[in-house]
């Protein structure tokens, strides 16, 4: 089942958009996988564990987490927490493991999409990865100039779907919270908390609803 784009709102005052990256401004089934994926094989590694031993630990977690918080998701950075392994230990393994240029590439209507947005909006991310990895998938899709501000693991050092990535993100724009709209693919992660606070929130199914909000705002505002 094709899961399709949800407005669930979009406010009166938007001033700016609080992209989130990973799936949203690209949507690549294997990279968005293997960014997880090969930090779950180091950790593997260096707890000694087999990489079936690792995941089946990991998925219990999230599993027995998601039960104690009516079904809510957690990212797979506070999960590692649990283990032992700090925000700031992950976010260099990410620095070193994770390599977008391998996977992504120059995306000409992302470009023309973020050109539209700019001029009504200011542009900004809030993402769970850490600013040198986030800065490098933006610089390869070719939109990086456009984003006034960027949110990353290691800005705050909590992973969304915390609220202090947000309040970040509003306080760096000089924004109140009602003026901001964020667009991501994960509802928990990227949708709930800014939605409480007052934000806007916009989920896409991928890159392709992207593009289609310039049409979408100029509509609605
Ligand atoms: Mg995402």
């Amino acid at each position: 089942m094709r899961f399709k784009m949800k407005i669930y709102r979009i406010p009166a005052e938007t001033k700016a958009i609080l992209f989130d990256i990973d799936s949203t401004l690209y949507t690549n089934a294997f990279y968005a996988h293997e960014q997880v994926d090969v930090q779950l094989r180091y950790f593997a590694k260096i707890k000694g564990w087999s990489y079936d031993e690792a995941k089946s630990k990991i998925d219990a977690y999230r599993q027995n987490w998601a039960k104690e918080h009516g079904g809510a998701k957690t990212s797979f950075g506070n999960t590692l927490t649990a283990f032992g392994i700090s925000i700031e230990e992950s976010v260099r393994w990410r620095e070193k493991l994770i390599d977008p240029a391998e996977y992504l590439e120059h995306d000409a209507k992302l470009v023309e999409t973020m050109e539209a947005l700019s001029q009504k909006f200011r542009i900004a991310a809030v993402t769970n990865n850490p600013m040198i990895p986030a800065k490098k998938t933006l610089e390869v899709l070719g939109v990086i100039n456009f984003f006034d501000e960027i949110i990353a693991l290691d800005t705050c050092f909590v992973s969304k779907p915390h609220k202090l990535p947000y309040e970040r993100a509003a306080q760096s724009l000089a924004l109140a919270f009602e003026q901001c709209l964020s667009v991501g693919d994960r509802y928990d992660i990227d949708l709930a908390v800014p939605l409480e606070m007052g934000m806007g929130g916009i989920q896409v199914s991928g890159v392709k609803d992207v593009y289609t909000l310039p049409e979408i705002l100029t509509h609605a505002n």
